[in-house]
Order: C-alpha cells, then structure tokens, then sequence
C-alpha cells in the first residue's frame, strides 16, 4: 500500500484481490482521458459564516464520470490520481476552472480547492498557480487551498517552501479533515494556516459520552493557536445548535447545502436564500 494512495484505498489496492486492481487500472485509465473527454467536473459547497449567517465560501469538490455516465467517487479515484500522478494536470484543470467559471463572476468571495500535498511536493506548483491567477485575472486573495495531513508523516521542506510561495500571492492556506490523518499536530506546528476545518467525524460523535468534550478540547487547541475554525458536516438542527453553542467562526454541511453546480452560485438563488433564512430563524 503507498503513501500517496490516501484513504479508502485499502480495499482498492489489496494485492489479494485481483478485482480491486483492475478497478484501479480502469480508474487509472479514464483519469489519462477525462479531462479531454470532459467526464470531469466541479460542484461547490456553500461555506457559511455562523454569526452573519452569510456564505463567505464555497469548496470546489471534483467530480468523475465513466464513460457510461456513472460516477465515480472521489475516496476512489483520488488516490488513484495520487498514486499516478494524474492529480497534478487535474488539480490544475481544477483551480483553472475555478477561476474561469466561478471567480470571474464577483458574487462568491473565496472559493476553496483541495490540494494534494503530491502538487504542493512538484517543483513548479506555485507558479503555474500565479500563471493560471494572471490569465484569468483573478486575484489570489479569493483562493484557498485546502490540504488534507492525509498520510504524510514529514513535512519536507518543499512543501513549507510552496506553501510561503502561494501566501506571497495572496492565497489563504487551510488544513482540511484535521484530527483524522497521522501527523495533523506538526502540521499545526511548522505552518500558519489561516483556517483550520475540523473533520466532521467529532461532531459526528457528540451524541457519544466524551464526544462533545473531546471537540471542546479540539476547538480550544485549534483556537489557541489563532487559527479560525471550521466545523465540517453539519447536518441536523441540533448540530447547528451545537456550533453556535461552542462558538464555531465557519460552517459547513449538507444541513447548509449539498455541493452542486456552479451555476447555482453563479445568481443569487432562491434554494439558497431559503436555507439561509431556515439557518437564521432557526
Ligand atoms: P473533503 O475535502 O473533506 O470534502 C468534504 C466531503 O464531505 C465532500 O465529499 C462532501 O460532499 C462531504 N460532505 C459535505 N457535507 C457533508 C455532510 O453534512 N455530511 C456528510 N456525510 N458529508 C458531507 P466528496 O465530494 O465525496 O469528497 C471527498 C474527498 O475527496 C474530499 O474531502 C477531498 O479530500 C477529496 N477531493 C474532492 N475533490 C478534490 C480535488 O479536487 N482535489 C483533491 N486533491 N482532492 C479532492
Ligand atoms: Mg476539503
Ligand atoms: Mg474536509
Ligand atoms: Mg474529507
């Protein structure tokens, strides 16, 4: 099992079974035409500030489609791309994409864009970045790169160097999923990131004795340390009451909005203002 491969891949990469490796061929093959072949796309997912109820936010989620229109999910074929190094010609197309058909509009402030620590280890990362922000004229300050600790135990060095690179063009740094991955703390550690987003696992668990604790524990480290934070995976009214409760600076969540096409935040819909006015009277 690689490192690169990242979650989920266990059941993907079992050298026992013969099956999940030719799924992971297929996978790797139909990443080498997606792009050309247009089977990739992106949905956003609404960011919303807990105190001014507004969406300051959206996260750009990759989508992949087989040949036949099914999709594939992203736990399947990330790792894959990783593991090929597919994700570097796709996490371009991704942040191209959405400078081009979200950024250039001015109605959605900052949109997130996951990155592999496999882009940020490339030489030449950041500055096809200031290339992709110059052609289409968009600042990097409405960029944030969200990076997963994921499986990586060290932290080489050239990541700490990309990532003082993509600051000094303006883009916000955050830490994804964080509480899930090995090394999440020296993460914490070695970079300033502007916002740290708590894997929805703990809120998850708040029902269970401790849990509500144990993210307590984890909002006053985070917090601590002058990072904001965001909380991942709202999806009932009693965990929105939670993080209103606890203090929680960002939201996110099917409860708030399920990631959908950009053209729904392109204009000031109507399903949006209604689930914003359902947050606020709730
Ligand atoms: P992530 O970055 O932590 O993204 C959040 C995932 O949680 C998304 O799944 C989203 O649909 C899901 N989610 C959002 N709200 C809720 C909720 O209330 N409840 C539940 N149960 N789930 C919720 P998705 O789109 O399947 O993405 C999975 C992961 O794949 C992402 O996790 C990210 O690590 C990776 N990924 C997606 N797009 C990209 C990309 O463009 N580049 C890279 N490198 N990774 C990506
Ligand atoms: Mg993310
Ligand atoms: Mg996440
Ligand atoms: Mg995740």
């Amino acid at each position: 099992l690689s490192k690169a491969g990242g979650r989920n891949c266990a059941r993907l990469f079992d050298p026992n079974d013969p099956q999940s490796s030719d799924e992971s061929e297929n996978i790797a093959a139909l990443l080498k035409i997606a792009i050309g072949q247009d089977l990739v796309s992106l949905v956003y997912q609404p960011i919303q500030n807990v105190a001014s109820g507004r969406v300051e936010a959206v996260e750009a989620l990759m989508r992949l489609k087989m040949l036949d229109g099914t999709s594939v999910p992203p736990s399947l074929f990330i790792p894959v791309a990783e593991r090929t190094g597919a994700i570097l010609a796709l996490g371009r197309w991704a942040i191209r994409t959405v400078c081009a058909e979200l950024l250039a509009q001015d109605h959605v402030r900052v949109v997130s864009v996951n990155v592999s620590p496999i882009q940020l280890k490339t030489p030449g990362f950041a500055a096809s970045v200031a290339t992709i922000l110059s052609d289409t004229g968009v600042a990097g300050g409405r960029l944030a790169f969200e990076i997963t600790e994921g499986l990586e135990m060290e932290i080489h060095s050239d990541i700490l160097r990309c990532i003082s690179d993509l600051k000094l063009l303006g883009i916000r740094i955050w830490l994804d999923d964080f509480g899930t991955g090995f090394a999440g703390l020296s993460w914490l550690r070695l970079i300033d990131f502007d916002t740290v987003k708590i894997d929805r696992s703990f809120l998850h668990d708040c029902g269970a004795p401790r849990g509500k604790a144990m993210l307590q524990d984890i909002i006053a480290l985070v917090r601590n340390r002058g990072h904001k934070i965001l909380v991942e995976g709202v999806e009932t009214d009693e965990q929105m009451s939670l993080v209103r409760e606890l203090g929680i600076d960002e939201v996110q969540g099917f409860y708030l909005g399920r990631p959908a096409p950009a053209a729904r935040f392109r204009t000031r819909p109507a399903a949006h203002k209604r689930s914003l006015s359902l947050v606020k009277s709730a």
